[in-house]
């Protein structure tokens, strides 16, 4: 496996042909929104579902807000799309704020509605607690014992976080691809890495996962630039913004028809490349809207499913 990838990525050090020209469409894709806050935000969600729906995602996630705060809402918007869509919906969940009871309680109800895939996250306090996580009493300390416990109730699909740039309260690298293989080992069954605008970063942590024993997917999380000043907030201490993609955005703020292009370019060439690196599949951040990873899963060659 790592011989072929890294073979792959000598090989793809100079590109054969324009961006993606004759890609078979081998891609996995799957793509995750978040709970709506308001009817209009609503709207350009299923706007955005059912937009992507025809690509045949192998599932969507629905995000959990810092400290529980969208609890009913991430609860409805999976539940509806379990009943009014094919997709496969995965709930994100956190530990935060909450006793084991009462998050072992929302996984019940998960399980009832049909959903079988959870996104098993510790989670962060909203930033007015403090940011800092403290465990409930009764509560789920970390990610990994969040795993064990959904594990112990319902056999569920579980997904897990990992940071190719290293979550930033963790000691070392070391101790954090450790604490990734502890989630795993609890019984998630692939990670979903936190975005990044790095490759190198990307490939090397998937060396050295696969040399630390981990062989589940690691898909990488895609994040299109929709506003520069948006993603250098989200990125806080975990991904880190090259000078060349400062250099990229600056002077299109003003611009969004520009900026939509500059960012879907961006991230057309940061998948090329992960494809050339042997990446079959493809995780979008969409932020609730459709166009980019839409863009970009056509140019890896996905089509939508009925036209084949
Ligand atoms: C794909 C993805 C989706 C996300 N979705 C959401 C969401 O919906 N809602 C939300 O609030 N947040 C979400 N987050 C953010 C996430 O909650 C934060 O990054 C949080 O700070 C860490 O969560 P985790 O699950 O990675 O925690 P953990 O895996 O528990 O790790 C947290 C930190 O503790 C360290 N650690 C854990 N256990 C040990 C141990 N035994 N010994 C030493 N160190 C340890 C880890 O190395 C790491 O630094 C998401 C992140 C990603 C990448």
């Amino acid at each position: 496996m790592t011989d072929l990838l890294e073979a792959v990525r000598a090989q793809a050090a100079v590109p054969q042909s324009p961006l993606f020209a004759s890609l078979p469409g081998d891609v996995a894709t799957s793509f995750e929104f978040f709970p709506p806050k308001s009817e209009k935000m609503e709207a350009q969600l299923w706007d955005a579902v059912q937009t992507l729906a025809p690509l045949g995602p192998e599932f969507v996630s629905v995000t959990y807000g810092a400290g529980g705060s969208t609890r009913e809402r991430t609860h409805n918007t999976v539940a509806r799309i379990a009943r009014e869509t094919a997709l496969k919906p995965a709930a994100h969940l956190t530990c935060v704020a909450a006793s084991k009871a009462e998050i072992d309680e929302i996984a019940e109800q998960y399980w009832e509605a049909g959903v079988r895939h959870i996104v098993a996250l510790r989670g962060d306090p909203p930033p007015a607690d403090g940011g800092t996580f403290v465990p409930h009493p009764e509560g789920y300390a970390s990610a990994a014992d969040l795993v064990a416990g959904l594990k112990a109730r319902r056999d569920f699909d579980i997904s897990v976080a990992a940071y190719p740039e290293v979550h930033p309260e963790a000691a070392s690298a070391q101790s954090d691809l450790d604490n990734l293989k502890r989630k795993l080992d609890a019984g998630a069954n692939r990670a979903i890495s936190q975005f990044f605008f790095s490759t190198d970063a990307y490939f090397r942590f998937l060396d050295k996962a696969l040399a630390a024993g981990i062989t589940v997917p690691i898909l990488p999380g895609i994040m299109p630039v929709t506003s520069f000043a948006a993603i250098r907030r989200m990125s806080g201490d975990t991904t880190e913004i090259p000078a060349w993609m400062e250099a990229m955005f600056t002077g299109l703020d003003d611009q969004p028809g520009a900026r939509a292009l500059v960012a879907g370019a961006v991230a057309a060439d940061l998948c090329c490349r992960l494809y050339q690196g042997g990446v079959r599949n493809f995780h979008f951040y969409t932020l609730n809207r459709a166009e980019q990873a839409y863009a970009i899963c056509h140019m890896l060659g996905v089509r939508p499913k009925e036209i084949g």
